[in-house]
């Protein structure tokens, strides 16, 4: 027997609310005579799930009055030639945001590309300066999906001071950036990963548990404090069904509230490209 009514986050709809908010701003500015800022997607391979998330943010794009253009290069691409359309686009004035699609081939690092975009049209913030301004307080382009998390916990008034945070996973991607944005708002945040010992009690005692892991269902109905808000941002597929990193039948009843794998995490992510893209024309334009 439940005892709590869970609260399941519908990501799709405040993720619409959000763009239209974005559509909205873009008109004004398009009426005022500046022209609607442009997203450039970069992606190398043919990787059918990259594929299909580039068309999305496509979309996406689309909606809200902005621009975008795709740019689809071969996997045999090497890092220099990558590297020389990294700098074109941070040339072309016309282009406000960038995101090279992840994961790239093997002969291309990450970590080198990520350098090369300009921190200002940084639109999936993985630039070093971006990274170390996030640490710092100061930064105007923050990673998507932590962005999104934050976004969820605000719109449902989740005290976030004082809570005690857990994270599980520490990439570069989600888990350090979102614990930074939760320790910035004065939660008490614990980081967990594969070596953490007594996992599932350092989980019962999270007011807010962030899983970021990567590993289908880890996240037991037990492992939860009643009442917690859960934000699940895994996505695996398990027998052709995507499932996160919480059991979400056994958290239901137990968590105050928590975010599905479908209509979750995902569109507010790309909503969050969206702002960050939005961001970094207005503040390149000075507008
Ligand atoms: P990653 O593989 O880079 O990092 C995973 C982290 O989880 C690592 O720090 C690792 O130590 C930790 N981890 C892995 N297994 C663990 C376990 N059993 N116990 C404790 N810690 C464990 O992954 P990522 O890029 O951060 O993505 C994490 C998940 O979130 C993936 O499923 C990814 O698909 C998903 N994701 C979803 C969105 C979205 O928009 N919904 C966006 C980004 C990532």
């Amino acid at each position: 027997m439940s005892d709590i009514e869970t609260i399941v986050v519908d990501g799709l709809e405040l993720a619409n609310e959000l763009r239209d908010e974005m559509k909205r701003e873009i008109e004004a500015l398009t009426k005022a005579g500046h022209r609607p800022p442009q997203l450039s997607v970069v992606l190398v391979g043919d990787d059918p799930a990259s594929r299909s998330y580039i068309k999305g943010k496509q979309r996406a794009c689309a909606r809200i009055g902005a621009e975008s253009a795709e740019y689809l290069l071969p996997e045999s691409t090497t890092e220099r030639e990558l590297l020389d359309l990294v700098d074109k686009l941070n040339r072309d004035d016309a282009v406000d945001g960038i995101l090279v699609q992840l994961p790239l081939p093997k002969a291309i690092s990450p970590e080198v590309i990520a350098e090369a975009v300009d921190p200002a049209k940084d639109a999936d913030a993985l630039n070093p300066l971006n990274f170390g301004r996030l640490l710092l307080g100061t930064a105007k382009l923050v990673s998507c999906t932590p962005l999104g998390v934050m976004a969820i916990l605000a719109r449902h008034k989740i005290e976030i001071a004082g809570a005690h945070a857990v994270v599980i996973g520490r990439s570069n991607i989600v888990g350090k950036p979102v614990s930074i944005l939760l320790q910035q708002q004065n939660a008490t945040v614990t980081m967990c990963h594969s070596r953490t010992r007594d996992l599932d009690a350092v989980c019962r005692s999270a007011d807010i548990l962030v899983a970021a892991a990567g590993s289908p269902r880890m996240v037991k109905g037990d492992w939860i404090k009643s009442g917690a808000a859960v934000m699940d941002v895994g996505v695996s597929e398990v027998d052709g069904k995507l499932v996160g990193d919480v059991d979400f039948e056994a958290a239901r009843g137990v968590a105050g509230l928590i975010t599905p794998s479908r209509r979750g995490i995902g569109p507010m992510t790309i909503t969050m490209l969206l702002r960050n893209t939005l961001n970094a024309y207005v503040s390149r334009k000075r507008l």
